[in-house]
């Protein structure tokens, strides 16, 4: 019996480690591919931090050399200022965020922290000066507050509060039986995509980064709760340097700078009005969204 009982809990447990890592498959295939390739540069110099000014410079890239997927792309998110990344599904996006973090690295041209190749300063130092919050946020089976707590481990219970609140997530924990002690995960709590979301904001907080990379991170939400996401989101980004990556035009018409991604490509900027009045790609999705919501 015994013998029969471990081998089939075994492979339970195989079962839910598979079903884990098929949900963050992106996070797997960074464990398998990327981890090796990317290490710090012999001469690997500490990043500098000035204001956050943050720089693209005729980047391109491809998942597979025979397959481009950014073409000479340049941008420049200024210190302080929101720039928003728009473009059609498969456009790059998500690459350009995890070009930053350095996922894998360009195949030429070079993106630029205050005027510092992100290729040439260690790892550990670029991560430190970015915080992501993903399109599909990964919570660990513990509690909602170790959850939060791993944006940054040795914060002080009052920065925890402090990021809960304006993480918009006071009233969803008060809702849960053991506040944020409860566990989430395997046997706990269900987490809905837009806590999950709330939840990596709270982390992005603490983590108290100068720059910040939201990837679509209100494209799963009704209206309710993406309104309450891009307040938190406007809170957090208060004099920060941010990159918000978007489906819905709608969250973006504030941003500083507009870049329209097209197959890879740059194919407009600008802000909100002056890409209406473009009467280009923009306009176009614009007009096209508008309508959907009617
Ligand atoms: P977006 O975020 O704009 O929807 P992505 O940046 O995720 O687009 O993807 C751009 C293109 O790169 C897509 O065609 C996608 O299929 C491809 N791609 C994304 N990730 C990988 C990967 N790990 N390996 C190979 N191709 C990929
Ligand atoms: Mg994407």
């Amino acid at each position: 019996m015994i013998q029969l009982f471990l081998p089939l809990n075994f492979l339970g447990f195989v079962y839910r480690e598979i079903r884990r890592a098929l949900t963050d498959l992106e996070n797997m295939l960074g464990l398998l591919k990327r981890k090796p390739q990317i290490t710090d540069h012999p001469d690997a110099a500490e990043l500098q931090l000035k204001k956050g000014e943050l720089q693209f410079a005729e980047v391109s890239f491809g998942y597979q050399a025979s397959r481009p997927i950014l073409r000479q792309l340049s941008f420049r998110v200024a210190a302080g200022t929101k720039v928003a990344v728009v473009g059609a599904s498969g456009a790059g996006k998500s690459t350009l965020a995890r070009l930053l973090y350095r996922f894998y690295d360009v195949s030429a041209g070079s993106i630029r922290i205050d005027g510092q190749d992100i290729s040439r300063v260690t790892l550990d130092s670029l991560r430190r000066a970015i915080a992501i919050v993903p399109q599909d946020t990964v919570l660990f089976n513990s509690s909602i507050r170790d959850n939060i707590r791993y944006g940054r481990p040795d914060a002080s219970d009052e920065e925890i509060d402090h990021a809960i609140e304006l993480a918009h997530l006071t009233g969803f924990i008060a809702s849960l039986p053991k506040g944020d002690a409860t566990e989430v995960g395997e046997r706990g709590l269900k987490v809905s995509g837009g806590e999950k979301q709330r939840i990596a904001i709270a982390r992005a907080i603490l983590k108290r980064s100068p720059i910040l990379v939201f990837d679509e991170a209100t494209s799963a939400l009704d209206s309710a709760a993406e309104q309450a996401i891009l307040q938190a989101m406007r809170e957090v980004a208060r004099n920060h340097t941010s990159l918000v990556i978007a489906h819905r035009l709608s969250t973006i018409t504030d941003a500083d700078n507009i870049i329209v991604l097209k197959n890879g490509e740059l194919a407009e900027q600008g802000t909100h009005d002056e890409l209406l009045a473009a009467k280009g790609e923009y306009a176009r999705m614009w007009q096209l969204q508008q309508k959907q919501q009617h």
